[in-house]
């Protein structure tokens, strides 16, 4: 008799950064394969999915986006930290404050029980916006080394002719694995 089919491996990735960083443009371009028309500031949370075949198995990525709103943190943040296995730290790379926002992100991360033993990577978005970076590659990577993260400049916008070369769309997640 025949096997069942094997089931599919779902994946949950949690993308965390300030309001208006483009975390759902990101996660809209990682699942949808472009930059979206339009985006409505996200209320509660934002729900993609994406199957991607890895060494021959199908598994199904799940990005949670969410909102900074107190109501929705208070509610939601232990639902929203459940089983993670991996976390994705976004800045504005034309937005100082986004950028000095990330250590309370990684604190707040620790105190749900997702340190280092979970992967974790840092983006810095909107790099196609080259004339107003705030954050340079370089403090940006430091920052990243003293937190064990790799480091991926990239844009949800423009995918060519970014700093550091060549950018595909789904790097910053599919690096991941
Ligand atoms: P979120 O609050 O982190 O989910 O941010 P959104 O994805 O809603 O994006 C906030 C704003 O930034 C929107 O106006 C987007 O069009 C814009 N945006 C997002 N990603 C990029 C990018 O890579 N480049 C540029 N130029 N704008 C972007
Ligand atoms: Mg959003």
């Amino acid at each position: 008799s025949a096997l069942p089919p094997p089931r599919t491996r779902i994946f949950k990735i949690i993308v965390i950064g300030d309001s208006g960083v483009g975390k759902t443009c990101l996660t809209f371009r990682f699942c949808a394969g472009r930059f979206p028309e339009k985006t409505e500031a996200t209320i509660g949370v934002d729900f993609r999915e994406r199957l991607v075949e890895i060494d021959g198995e199908k598994i199904k990525i799940q990005l949670w986006d969410t909102a900074g709103q107190e109501r929705f943190r208070k509610s939601m943040v232990q639902h929203y930290y459940r089983n993670v296995h991996a976390v994705v730290f976004v800045y504005d790379v034309t937005n100082a404050a986004s950028f000095r926002s990330l250590p309370a992100w990684i604190e707040e991360c620790k105190q749900h029980a997702l340190g280092t033993e979970v992967p974790r990577i840092l983006v810095g978005n909107k790099c196609d916006l080259q004339d107003s970076v705030q954050v340079g590659t370089d403090v940006a990577q430091q920052f990243a080394d003293a937190h064990s993260m790799p480091l991926f400049e990239t844009s949800a916008k423009s995918p060519n002719g970014l700093r550091g070369g060549s950018y595909r769309d789904s790097d910053h997640v599919e690096a991941i694995f």
